[in-house]
């Protein structure tokens, strides 16, 4: 490939990688980009010890010789090998580039370490190539992925809140969105092969989660400590959450939201109730108990997230009528009737209790 062909595919490519705020395409344009670049049989892009209980590094990107990509949902059939994911774990720990050479010497994996802000390696690139890389070769895939590594820390300070290190408010309707277009082609001018969800049956549930009697937290102990008390509850929801795809969000003040799946209503209501046991049986330092008050509701077919918060919101507000420290189902409300949904002059939905 000639020079200035190749410089226009990586500044081209820098500029992709960079027009993204979501991790997902990021990772997609970074891997797509060192591919147009460097074509190889095929490149993987690793998460350092995932969540997999082996401590085998979790694939969440494929880009194969023709270019198509596989996300995270597609990768079910984990094809790394013990030697593969030993080269892995060296790299990972020496922060170095590691060549491993197959059996029969006809090709290669050569796993570059993606470090971040903090010089830890968070992630790792593996080209499978039939000839070993040049060290300018080397030299250029090491640069883009150090440019995704301080883009990747860039968004993520961005999308969180300060306080707690949860996922913020914008990013929250971001999410909802994402699972709402679920099945819709996104418009990225990248080819990708199979955008289907299809993990086990699993949806998607949203618990709006707000503090019981905070207020009084505050006026007894302080506007400081209020905030120590946020940041627990911010902890404890994170460690309670057991998948590594839920995401824990503060929606404002002592309020946050949880959006986890689960592959029926009886599931994710147990998993709000664990989130919220785990709070109430925690001691928290002079206050002692603290609880929390949970409405959820399943983020399938509402027109925007405004209406899938709206919904778990008058879950909660029943909860906190009816006793607080309890789990509330949206859709249990409406069978139950204690709810109804009304329509409003501007055609959305409004949802009144009934006494
Ligand atoms: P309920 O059980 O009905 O939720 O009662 P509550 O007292 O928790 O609810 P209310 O909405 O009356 O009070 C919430 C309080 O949270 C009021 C506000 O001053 C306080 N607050 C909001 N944001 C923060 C924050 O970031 N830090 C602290 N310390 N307090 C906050
Ligand atoms: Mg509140
Ligand atoms: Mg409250």
């Amino acid at each position: 490939m000639k020079k200035n062909h190749q410089s226009i595919i990586l500044i081209d490519g820098l500029a992709e990688i960079t027009r993204h705020h979501d991790r997902k395409m990021l990772e997609k344009s970074v891997l797509k980009t060192i591919n147009d670049l460097y074509p190889a049989e095929s490149l993987q892009l690793f998460e350092l010890n995932g969540v997999n209980e082996d401590k085998a590094h979790k694939l969440i990107v494929v880009v194969d010789k023709k270019g198509a990509i596989n996300l995270e949902h597609d990768l079910r059939v984990n094809t790394v090998t013990e030697k593969l994911n030993d080269a892995l774990s060296a790299s990972a720990e020496s922060k170095e580039i590691k060549f491993l050479q197959n059996a029969d010497q006809t090709a290669w994996d050569i796993s570059y370490p993606i470090l971040n802000a903090d010089n830890d390696t968070c992630s790792l690139l593996v080209c499978h190539c039939i000839k070993s890389p040049s060290l300018d070769e080397q030299r250029i895939v090491s640069g883009i992925l150090h440019v995704y590594s301080n883009y990747l820390t860039l968004i993520d300070k961005t999308q969180r809140d300060k306080l707690t290190g949860l996922f913020n408010r914008e990013t929250l309707d971001t999410e909802i969105t994402k699972v709402l277009m679920q099945g819709t082609i996104e418009s990225t001018g990248i080819e990708i092969e199979s955008e289907k969800r299809h993990s086990d049956d699993l949806t998607t549930w949203l618990g709006v989660v707000d503090i019981d009697h905070f207020k009084l937290i505050n006026d007894t102990y302080g506007h400081l400590y209020g905030d120590e008390v946020i940041i627990l509850v911010a902890r404890l929801m994170m460690k309670s959450c057991v998948r590594g795809d839920d995401l824990v969000f503060r929606y404002g003040g002592e309020e946050f939201v949880v959006m986890l799946k689960a592959v029926n209503e009886h599931n994710a209501m147990m998993a709000f109730n664990r989130l919220r046991q785990n709070i109430d049986k925690h001691e928290f330092p002079q206050i002692g108990n603290v609880t929390i008050s949970v409405g959820f509701v399943e983020v399938v077919g509402q027109m925007s997230a405004t209406d899938v918060i709206g919904m778990a919101d008058d879950a909660l507000y029943y909860a906190k009528y009816n006793g607080r420290n309890q789990t509330i189902s949206y859709k249990e409300l409406l069978a139950q009737e204690k709810i109804v949904i009304t329509e409003h002059i501007d055609n959305s939905n409004a949802d009144m209790f009934i006494d």
